[in-house]
């Protein structure tokens, strides 16, 4: 790997501002070919605790900075960012395996956080409320929560980073957080960054080593008083029971099982070109991908051809290529998922349009399933990869019905020019997040979070530092 700043790639732990490794260590591949990019500390228990006990020192220190303070090493952080993209770009491809040009869409994505809250650190403030008694007034003060503790997956190494740990900072708070084991370097490189802009030692850490245990530490640890997770529904279900069992405040970004409704008077280009960008983005790997497509079987067969067309064009390999608009998947683990979901599909009755097998190693061609039915696992299950389940519709109604049959809530889209059917829909739906006529979510500007399976909380917007900011309330006598 070339990287212009070669001091960015770092195998070794962040805790207390040193950079520390460790006896025991884990080896990280490449998900294009199989290499050792590099290997990571296991972090012991003992290292963990110290890892936690010195943010919360940070955080008694970093109590005393002003919101200017705050804000001025988050701009700081944000321009290292940038002046960073490319390097930080090529780490991500690297060790996640994503097209170089998405690497560096996400690397911007995830700054834009960085720049959202060192603006939202200067405008935390409370409330006057009249008092019930006269000569008295109350007034509420929002107070950082103190230490968090952040894990996050490894298809967005980098933004799913930004997206907690810059509204954490901006509200007060330190940081401990566990990136995922597939992909530390982005975490570790950010992490250098905010040293190097300025981040008091202990104000963000970063843990490796085994997930079970640093969670189940977050979990009991006095001093962490949050969590914020995003990845899957049955571990975040595990951290919600740990961080149930002492009180701690919790967000929880997890699974989604996205409808994309395309209804019959749809702008069909439209459609189009949004359905290729949500479907197969990161390779069909994120929360908010589609996962089931309903399409009005007035179109259906016309659309469809579409579809399959635009598919074919797709090119899968190294995203280091340039030509190349998928990549690898992340394991082996990922691949059998999709390969079992289209065996038990076709069992069932399903079609496979185009695509349905591996190309070599963890490289898997683009797919479209018609025919998809009710009893299959494909239209139950996250998908995780480029993988396009298709189900026709009659009704609105019948629509309706089918989307919200899932026990996740993240996103859903519709295409179509009929308002009443729109707002119709878009009132059923139950989601934390309707893209209408629109392809993405991805934006600090808006609440990013979902209901049901999918989690609560909300990440991004001015509702974001909300999850990391407490409410006092003053009583105050006058007379
Ligand atoms: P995925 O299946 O997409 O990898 P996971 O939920 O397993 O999703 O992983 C998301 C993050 O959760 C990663 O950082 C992973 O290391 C971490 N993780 C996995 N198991 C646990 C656990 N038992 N406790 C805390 N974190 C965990």
């Amino acid at each position: 790997m070339n990287l212009k700043n070669k001091n960015l790639f770092l195998q070794k732990s962040l805790i207390n501002g040193e950079f520390i490794k460790s006896n025991k260590k884990y080896s990280v591949s490449n998900p294009t070919n199989g290499e050792e990019i590099g290997t990571i500390p296991i972090l012991n228990g003992k290292e963990i605790e110290k890892a936690i006990t010195s943010s919360g020192e940070a955080f008694k220190k970093f109590k005393n900075f002003n919101a200017q303070e705050k804000s001025n090493i988050l701009k700081k952080w944000h321009q290292l960012i940038l002046e960073n993209i490319d390097d930080l770009a090529s780490i991500l491809t690297l060790e996640q395996g994503k097209p170089l040009s998405e690497a560096k869409g996400e690397i911007l994505y995830g700054a834009s956080f960085v720049e959202f809250y060192a603006h939202e650190a200067l405008r935390i403030s409370g409330e006057n409320l009249t008092s019930h008694k006269l000569n008295h007034k109350i007034i509420t003060q929002k107070e950082a929560i103190g230490v968090v503790g952040a894990i996050t997956p490894w298809n967005f190494p980098s933004a799913m980073i930004t997206r907690k740990v810059a509204p954490a900072i901006a509200a007060g708070c330190s940081v401990i957080l566990k990136p995922s084991e597939l992909t530390p370097f982005s975490a570790l490189a950010l992490g250098i960054l905010a040293i190097e802009a300025g981040f008091p030692a202990g104000l963000l850490n970063i843990v490796t080593g085994d997930a079970d245990e640093i969670g189940k530490e977050f979990c009991a640890n006095n001093l962490v008083k949050k969590i914020s997770f995003t990845g899957s529904t049955h571990v975040g279900k595990l951290l919600a029971a740990g961080a149930g069992a002492n009180l701690k405040k919790l967000s929880l970004e997890l699974g989604g099982s996205a409808p994309f409704i395309i209804l019959k008077d749809a702008n069909q280009t439209l459609a189009l070109k949004a359905l290729m960008h949500a479907k197969f983005r990161n390779g069909g790997q994120a929360c908010t991908c589609v996962n089931r497509i309903f399409i009005a079987k007035e179109i259906h067969d016309e659309f469809l051809e579409k579809f399959t067309l635009e598919v074919k064009k797709l090119k899968v390999g190294d995203g280091f290529d340039e030509k190349n608009n998928i990549g690898p998947m992340i394991n082996e683990k990922a691949i059998l998922k999709v390969e079992r979901l289209i065996k038990d599909a076709l069992e069932k009755g399903a079609k496979c349009e185009i695509g349905g097998n591996k190309i070599k190693e963890q490289f898997f061609s683009p797919t479209i399933l018609t025919n998809i039915a009710s009893d299959m696992d494909i239209a139950h299950e996250e998908i995780f990869g480029a993988l396009a389940a298709i189900q026709k519709f009659s009704s609105i109604d019948e629509v309706i019905t089918k989307a919200n049959d899932t026990n996740y809530g993240l996103g859903s889209y519709i295409f179509g020019q009929n308002l009443n059917d729109i707002l119709k829909i878009s009132n059923a739906l139950e989601f934390g997040m309707v893209a209408i006529n629109e392809e993405s979510f991805a934006t600090s500007l808006a609440p990013f979070g979902g209901v049901k399976d999918s989690g609560f909380g909300r990440e991004g917007s001015h509702l974001g530092i909300e999850e990391f900011l407490q409410i006092k309330t003053l009583h105050i006598n006058f007379n």
